[in-house]
């Protein structure tokens, strides 16, 4: 989800990756459909004068509210956000996931007009713009079908952010009487981040252009020319620099100083190699002026040496792991490899490999882990569980090295 200031005023990205995890599955079990709330109808009723003194003609209101209501599993959902952190090495599992990267080839083949188009008018490279879009909504096919109104105005009355998603639903309105789009067709993620690029409604007017001259800005249809044109003016006018990397995957040197390391910690390139970086794909470290070196996230794993440019990836969802998710993705969109450097063994002595083959062992025994993408989430969890109660185990969920070898 992936709101920028958007996540960060939602205070989402530092700790839950989770909660802007790419392409994340719709909960089971929600329908977002309006429940009656007379509190929230009271609300609404105040709320109109405040739009109308805002500048939102009363047929505009009217018009969006027709058919809007109070919607419980968008409160059930804001209320329910998993603080899990999730590791970079699961991330960027899910974020370059083999699909991801197939899907996203091909999207970058079939659009390649478009986004040479949009490379040329905001100077930001095919493959940055539809890793973005393969990030926020799976190129396109997760654009969210929770009505925007209905959603903003549920948070705006549910007081916890109720004066920033106040600010959306406003800025929603705006987009209506603009004639942008239509409240029927209005439709985003439960916290009102709409269409291919997931702006929330005020990032939306700031940011979304009209590419293809039709008189609207249309980031909700199938056809995504608008939507990629408006992640590339985004990207621009956020400050991208034009023919510099987001950054490269780098080895530091034995005894490399941590505390030399991490954002703010700015050196000429020229000094980072004096202090013995070296790329992770060798040769020379590229020059693309001042950079920062992220250093492994919890000690194991790859190093990254990151560009300005890496700073304007978190204008649009200010959590490193979804800039380096970007970053990587889109590596890997232009034909780059996975990344050099393994994660090696996590904090229960198992490696990606060994997860996956966990996962795959349960499926062939007949407990589905889903995707054997080694990471373990709650399918994969079940599993586990209804494995253990079928073998007389104390039912953890956990994965182990000690469950791998039991299942063969
Ligand atoms: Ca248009």
């Amino acid at each position: 989800m992936r709101l920028t200031r958007r996540t960060a005023v939602l205070g989402l990205a530092a700790t839950a990756l989770s909660a802007c995890m790419p392409g994340a599955a719709p909960a089971p079990g929600a329908t977002f459909r309006p429940a009656p709330n007379p509190a929230f109808d009271a609300w609404v009723a105040g709320f109109r004068a405040r739009a109308l003194a805002r500048g939102i003609a009363p047929a505009t209101f009217d018009a969006a509210f027709r058919g809007a209501g109070y919607l419980p599993d968008v409160v059930e959902r804001d209320r329910n956000q998993t603080e899990s952190t999730r590791t970079l090495e699961d991330y960027l599992a899910i974020a370059a996931s083999d699909e991801r990267v197939s899907k996203g080839r091909a999207a970058l083949a079939r659009h390649q007009a478009t986004l040479d188009a949009v490379a040329g008018r905001y100077g930001v490279p095919a493959h940055v713009v539809t890793a973005v879009w393969g990030l926020e909504s799976f190129y396109g096919e997760r654009r969210g079908a929770v009505p925007v109104i209905s959603a903003t105005a549920t948070l705006a009355f549910d007081a916890r952010r109720g004066a920033f998603f106040e600010d959306q639903l406003i800025a929603a309105l705006r987009i209506l009487q603009n004639g942008d789009i239509t409240p029927a067709r209005m439709t985003g993620s439960w916290a009102g981040a709409m269409g291919h690029t997931q702006f929330i409604p005020t990032s939306y007017i700031a940011y979304a252009v009209d590419f293809d001259g039709d008189g609207r800005r249309d980031i909700w249809s199938d056809n995504p020319v608008d939507a990629l044109a408006s992640a590339a003016s985004y990207l621009a006018r956020s400050g991208w620099v034009r023919g510099q990397p987001w950054g490269i995957e780098v080895v530091l040197p034995e005894g490399f100083d941590r505390a030399s390391a991490g954002r703010g910690n700015r050196r000429s390139v020229a000094s980072w190699a004096a202090l013995g970086v070296v790329p992770a794909d060798g040769g020379a470290l590229p020059d693309h002026g001042p950079a920062e070196i992220l250093p492994p996230a919890g000690g194991r794993g790859p190093a990254f040496m990151i560009f300005r440019n890496f700073s304007v990836l978190l204008r649009y969802n200010n959590a490193e792991s979804y800039a380096i998710g970007v970053g990587h993705l889109s590596d890997r969109l232009r034909g780059g490899g996975p990344l050099r450097t393994a994660f090696g063994p996590d904090a229960r002595g198992m490696t990606l490999a060994d997860r996956k083959r966990l996962q795959q062992q349960l499926t062939a025994k007949g407990f589905d882990a889903g995707t054997a993408d080694g990471v373990i989430g709650a399918k994969t969890e079940a599993a586990i569980r209804a494995y253990q109660r079928s073998q007389g185990l104390p039912e953890t969920g956990v994965p182990s090295m000690g469950l791998l070898q039991r299942l063969g």
